[in-house]
């Protein structure tokens, strides 16, 4: 595959992605403070957490159209790949088994984004794999979303990202929000 073709193919990616800019996979992203003004002037929303800056996600600059600052995005979003993204763009895989594997993810999300009650889509991810993190098991007539929560969880770690094989310890995993619909919220799956 040509650079070109090679470009092309992680740009498609991503744009059919998203989760990494979209909440799907963080709930803010690290900018350094040299970066805060420049990120703000863009209409961005640079928070305090913990003390250190951070870029909120959803990201403002996110749609579908791909990112709407992308030359002066912060630092941290030039240099995140995930896994797919680092393996498409090193030739270990094709970009038609990569779409393959992140539309099944997609799937997953959607279906839970809908079971959680139609929270914004990404944090079904992250809220899949704090409902896995914490005991008490899920209740049996929950049976089948618990099947979905643990294969999301399970390709998310194994296709985007690994950190989520440890929730506790990526800083990315947010208090459930309760959504707006009428599905039931992760505190609710358990007995
Ligand atoms: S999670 Fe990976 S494939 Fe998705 S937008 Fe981010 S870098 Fe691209
Ligand atoms: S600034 Fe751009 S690359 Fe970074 S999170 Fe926002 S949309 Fe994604």
């Amino acid at each position: 595959m040509s650079e070109h073709a090679r470009a092309t193919a992680l740009r498609e990616l991503c744009l059919a992605c998203g989760l990494c800019c979209n909440g799907g996979l963080f709930a803010r992203v690290p900018v350094a403070p040299a970066e805060v003004e420049r990120l703000r002037g863009r209409g961005l929303v640079v928070v305090s957490h913990r003390g250190e800056a951070a870029l909120r996600q959803p990201c403002a600059a996110w749609s579908e159209a791909g990112c709407s600052c992308y030359p002066e995005r912060p630092a941290r979003c030039a240099e995140y790949q995930c896994h797919l993204y680092a393996r498409l763009a090193a030739g270990a895989i094709d970009p038609s088994a990569a779409h393959a594997r992140l539309g099944r993810i997609l799937e997953l999300v959607a279906t839970l984004t809908r079971a959680f009650g139609g929270v914004e889509a990404g944090s079904a991810i992250r809220r899949a794999a704090a409902v896995l993190a914490a005991p008490p098991p899920i209740a049996a007539e929950h049976a089948r979303l618990a099947l979905d929560l643990v294969e999301l969880v399970r390709l998310v770690t194994r296709e985007l990202d690994a950190r989520f094989a440890a929730p506790a310890e990526l800083d990315a995993v947010d208090a459930a929000v309760p959504g707006p619909g009428a599905g039931p919220r992760p505190e609710e799956l358990r007995r």
